[in-house]
């Protein structure tokens, strides 16, 4: 194979396990339009919503608790395989649900594999990719995030108008799964996970067909090492004093992403531009769309960024323009009588600045951080404990936020997260350290030697 022969595969590969994302996406995403429909069909209060939303996410929070174990025992690429079959099935239960109950299930068995994916996707790409290239991959990921979201929302706006149109919008999910599971079929293993099963041979061969490195003797050797450190990492490594800072921070980032309302946009949309005056689901959904389109833009934005201003720069004007979009759409609300039919187009354009902001922030930038701040022997788990807080604290926001609108009202739900986002803009200049050109063994010294995250 010719060198860009090789690179293509790379990319192929990468972008094959990144239908993941793609799922992960369109899975949260597509219950905003669905949720208009089936709250009709059976009548839905405030909480039963709340459930149908969220057992997507306690069933990722069970998938990101078991992922680490199923992906170091069966191993990376077979557990991306069976976690397509369980997207595949799980997507097909939910459109035939016969009750809320069965679709609550479904739901929660949807969320399993979502949790699974949120972990070894990046964790598939980031052992197939070469140092260099892993930035820009993992954010990639990001990206298959936005974009399944995207699809969601379109898929939503082309079965609004029919007839049980939730059914179908569930259904699509079952045919990038069935991409995923097939494509995954002739990707391979990751040599990492060949060394941990001891079978060396293999994972020189897919260096090899990789073409990612010059010295395969070298790779071999430092994986090698890495294992050999690994195998002592437990919850007692993790709990040395030293690395006490960066696993604060990789919770702390991953809570502020969440409770700074970013679901609330992605999972009721619709819902609130209900809330802000458009009557109809059609238009509700189709202005949704545009959001999610946003999100993808600026995530591509982000990524040609991300390494040439660096990660802190982009959190500080991310989280500010989120302060300023909620801090709008609270006022809006709260004006309700006084602004009238304009509440629509108030709400329309903060939540357009709002979605841009964190696109170009703490979306892509706190997955990449925590995939940059772990030293190697402890950076499963510790990742694993990030993916899991990150889905605790979306089920706490999803869970609460239409009972919070209801009880205190919108306009004091969007200033809390304005409030929880100004707190979120203190902690990411004091606590997260710019990364951006350090080598991943420097950050690690960093932290051993106690010095400070501002001064990396
Ligand atoms: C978050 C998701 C969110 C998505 C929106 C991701 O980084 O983890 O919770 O729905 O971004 O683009």
């Amino acid at each position: 194979m010719t060198q860009e022969k090789k690179n293509m595969f790379l990319y192929v590969v990468a972008g094959v396990a990144a239908i993941g994302g793609v799922l992960f996406g369109f899975d949260t995403g597509v219950i905003s339009g669905a949720l208009l429909f089936i709250k009709q069909q059976w009548t839905l209060s405030a909480t039963s919503q709340e459930f149908v939303v969220s057992a997507v996410l306690i069933g990722a929070m069970i998938g990101a608790a078991l992922s680490g174990r199923i992906a170091d025992s069966f191993g990376r690429k077979r557990t991306i395989i069976v976690t397509a079959c369980i997207f595949a099935v799980g997507s097909i239960a939910a459109a035939l649900a016969k009750s809320v109950e069965m679709l609550i299930m479904s739901r929660v068995i949807i969320g399993v594999a979502i949790g699974i994916a949120s972990f070894c996707v990046p964790l598939y790409i980031s052992e197939v990719a070469p140092a260099k290239q892993r930035g820009a991959l993992v954010s990639l990921n990001q990206l298959a995030i936005t974009i399944g979201i995207f699809v969601s929302y379109f898929i939503d706006d082309i079965f609004a108008g029919v007839s049980s149109g939730w059914r179908y919008m569930f259904l699509a999910g079952a045919l990038p799964a069935l991409f995923l599971g097939i494509g995954m079929i002739f990707l391979p293993r990751t040599p990492r996970w060949l060394m941990i099963k001891g079978k060396e041979d293999e994972a020189r061969r897919v260096l090899t067909s990789m073409g990612t490195t010059d010295d395969i003797d070298a790779d071999i050797r430092d994986i090698k090492r890495s294992l050999g450190e690994e195998k002592s990492a437990g919850w007692k490594e993790l709990l040395v004093p030293w690395l006490r800072m960066p696993l604060f921070i990789g919770i702390g980032i991953m809570f502020f992403q969440q409770i700074t309302g970013i679901n609330t946009v992605i999972y009721y949309a619709p819902t609130i531009f209900q809330m802000a005056g458009f009557k109809s689901n059609v238009v509700a959904i189709a202005a949704t769309a545009g959001v999610g389109a946003l999100n993808v833009i600026m995530t591509v934005v982000a990524i040609f960024l991300i390494d040439k201003i660096g990660r802190k720069p982009l959190l500080s004007i991310g989280l500010a323009g989120m302060i300023v979009a909620l801090g709008i759409l609270g006022l809006a609300f709260k004006e309700q009588a006084v602004l009238g039919d304009a509440l629509k187009w108030v709400s329309i354009g903060s939540l357009l600045l709002y979605i841009a902001s964190f696109a170009i922030s703490l979306g892509p930038v706190a997955w990449l951080i925590v995939a940059e701040i772990y030293p190697l022997k402890i950076r499963g788990l510790a990742m694993s404990i990030a993916t899991f807080s990150n889905w605790g604290f979306n089920f706490i926001v999803a869970g609460t936020f239409l009972t919070i609108v209801q009880k205190l009202g919108a306009s004091t739900a969007f200033w809390i997260y304005a409030v929880l986002s100004i707190l979120g803009w203190i902690f990411c200049y004091f606590y997260v350290p710019e990364t951006k050109g350090h080598k991943l063994e420097d950050i690690e010294e960093h932290w051993m030697r106690g010095k400070s995250p501002r001064a990396l």
